[in-house]
């Protein structure tokens, strides 16, 4: 499909019938980026008043937030309304997910299941409004590195249910949007020299996926001799895990494009991104980021914290002061690209190990994921490959987790890594983070990299 046709007809039109203003949106952002921090700052506390506002009216959890502490975002500083609320984390919204929701959004809701990286599952809900914000705010990023909208992007990505659904739909999706999805999970040799195939005919301009399976494409690329001729290819976007200085090098110098990192998640929206010049910009229009201490105090600026997230547009389900477990500091020095968006590093993040099955194939972790967090009767879990053909599962039961909760975990594990693996399941009490405070749902000891030798 003619990149043009997407941008301009087939991509607007859809947003239309989605009733979303993505466009709109982006044209906005497109000009906000150049504004300075104080033309920034007064759309942000325009912004954050209407979200507060909103939430006392629409939402009761927030409104007895707002009278516990006493404040009232109707007439006093919104900032200032901010820093008196509390926390929030996954257990806040899920023992008060009903009182959190506007039921009324426009468009309706949409209902999520994420968890990825800290293994204890979230539900919440996307407005229309929130979602068109966060596209937009993709693909101003990738306008960033010259890739438009509607240019051929390959994604690396996907959950085991997209990889599995019947093709046709999903094909004819992808035809009219631009977009080729290889799963990232069952990266075989034989499915790894597929794609090189693949990508090779498709001629991206971008290709998006989490930075472990990039690397590990990247890497049976050069033990194999494989590389793409060189055709459209403008950028390598990853997400999802933290992208190291090793993984990126390598992905860097498999394809000769520069690798953008971004940071976010479906909770909490797009939060930063890599621009051209290095530098992380916070998405400062849609986004509040506060780094705040072991207290929960602001941390001195520069300091290292957690990072705690305010979605300005997040209508349906107000995502104020969202903790999101990872950790990062503000950078102080204005960026070379000339760009008023602050800026931010990540020091400490998710990462998802793979996993090995019995044929030598590597799984995303992400893979076993999916299968524990569809579950309401598990809170939280914990998965460990000690060694090949075996797998630890550790689990924080609710209530209702019984025999059967069992099977599905174990017929689930053994249909992603094979029919023999040997599955142990331990019901405890609490999983404790590892001693650096980092926790990881998906570890593995057994060595991919051996395996793709
Ligand atoms: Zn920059």
């Amino acid at each position: 499909m003619n990149p043009a046709w997407v941008r301009n007809l087939i991509y607007p039109l859809h947003e239309q019938i989605m009733r979303r203003s993505t466009f709109a949106n982006l044209r906005q952002l497109e000009e906000s980026q150049w504004w300075d921090q104080q033309q920034l700052q007064g759309l942000r506390t325009l912004k954050l008043r209407r979200l507060l506002q909103h939430a006392q009216r629409q939402c009761p959890y927030f409104d007895s937030m707002f009278k516990e502490h006493r404040v009232d975002p109707q007439d006093e500083s919104p900032w200032a309304c901010l820093q008196a609320l509390p926390l929030l984390n996954k257990q806040t919204i899920g023992d008060h997910r009903a009182l959190m929701t506007w039921q009324e959004a426009p468009g309706g809701l949409v209902e999520a299941v994420t968890g990825g990286s800290t293994g204890e599952p979230l539900r919440f809900y996307f407005d229309k409004r929130r979602q068109a914000f966060d596209k937009a705010a993709r693909m101003r990023t990738h306008r960033w590195f010259g890739v438009n909208v509607g240019d051929r992007e390959v994604y690396l990505w996907g959950s085991p249910h997209e990889a599995n659904r019947q093709d046709q739909v999903k094909t004819l999706r992808d035809r009219l949007t631009n977009e080729l999805l290889l799963s990232a999970f069952n990266l075989t040799p034989t499915r790894m020299d597929a794609y090189f195939d693949q990508i090779e005919q498709f001629d991206p301009a971008s290709i998006f996926g989490y930075p472990s399976s990039l690397f590990l494409l990247c890497d049976y690329g050069n033990r194999t001799g494989r590389r793409l001729s060189p055709g459209s290819l403008r950028a390598v976007f990853t997400t999802g895990e933290m992208l190291d200085e090793v993984q990126r090098r390598v992905i860097q110098e498999h394809f000769r494009v520069p690798v953008a990192d971004g940071y976010g998640s479906r909770e909490a929206g797009f939060i930063a991104h890599d621009c051209p010049e290095g530098g992380k910009h916070v998405t400062d229009e849609n986004i509040i980021v506060e780094i705040l201490d072991a207290e929960g105090q602001p941390s001195e600026m520069g300091c290292v914290g957690e990072i705690v997230i305010t979605h300005l547009d997040a209508f349906a389900m107000p995502m104020i002061r969202y903790r999101t477990g990872d950790m990062g500091r503000h950078l102080t020095q204005a960026c070379g690209c000339g760009r008023g968006l602050s800026r931010m590093r990540i020091v400490g993040g998710r990462h998802t190990d793979h996993l090995v099955g019995q044929d030598g194939r590597r799984m995303h972790g992400l893979g076993l994921i999916y299968i524990l967090r569809e579950m309401p009767s598990v809170q939280k879990f914990q998965i460990r490959q000690e060694k090949s053909e075996s797998i630890r599962v550790q689990i924080v039961p609710s209530d209702g987790f019984d025999n059967d909760d069992r099977m599905h975990i174990t017929s689930g594990i053994r249909r992603c890594l094979g029919k023999e693996t040997a599955v142990t399941i331990e019901t405890v009490a609490s999983i404790q983070s590892s001693p650096s405070g980092k926790f990881r749902c998906v570890t593995s000891e057994v060595d991919t990299a051996a395996v793709v030798a």
